[in-house]
């Protein structure tokens, strides 16, 4: 286990179930963890669901959050910690594939690279989603992907189609800040 505490960033979407709530108990869980202390949260955004094939008007849209932990301890822990947060919080099944209750991405792990059958960070899809960037970009306006640029940038070139969901969209979030 590394002794330092790592900057960890990780983008939590739900498009199944009382969307809110489940945001907000996850945020709840993953401050909880052993070994995390909560950064920040970001407002929550609202985006069209992303399919195998592209954007899925069809699909029930997504609420996203972006979350930043200070977390002593292994990256592989901390998936199986996020895979039990989601599972714990899987309970709404759908027959359509990919919507789910809650789905949290690691995607970034303090500086790490790494690329296996189980984890691959910086995460390698992020520098292209505008529901990971735009939540993001609002709480730390410096951020990069390394490797790929800055999320200001990044998110400019995505087109930014997301939107905050509410005026005060942090507000579900305050039970996670003690
Ligand atoms: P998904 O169905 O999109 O939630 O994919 C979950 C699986 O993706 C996990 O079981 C992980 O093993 C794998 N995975 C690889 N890289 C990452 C990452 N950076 N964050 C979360 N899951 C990852």
């Amino acid at each position: 286990m590394s002794k330092r505490a790592e900057r960890v960033v990780l983008a939590l979407g739900s498009n199944l179930g009382d969307r809110t709530a489940t945001l907000a108990g996850a945020v709840r869980d993953l401050v909880a963890l052993p070994g995390a202390a909560l950064g920040a949260v970001s407002p929550v955004y609202e985006s069209a669901a992303v399919k195998l094939d592209g954007v899925d008007e069809n699909a029930p849209r997504y609420l996203n959050c972006v979350v930043l932990i200070d977390y002593t301890g292994d990256p592989y822990d901390l998936l199986d910690a996020v895979n039990a947060i989601e599972a714990e919080h899987g309970r709404v099944r759908a027959e359509r594939w990919g919507d789910r209750t809650l789905d949290i991405d690691i995607i970034l792990f303090g500086k790490l690279v790494l690329d296996d059958d189980r984890l691959t960070l910086p995460h390698p899809r992020a520098a292209e989603r505008d529901f990971v960037l735009a939540p993001w970009g609002d709480i730390d306006a410096d951020a990069i992907i390394p490797g790929r640029g800055s999320v200001r940038d990044l998110l400019a070139a995505t087109g930014n189609m997301v939107r905050r969901a509410a005026d005060a969209p942090s507000a579900p979030f305050e039970g996670a800040r003690q």
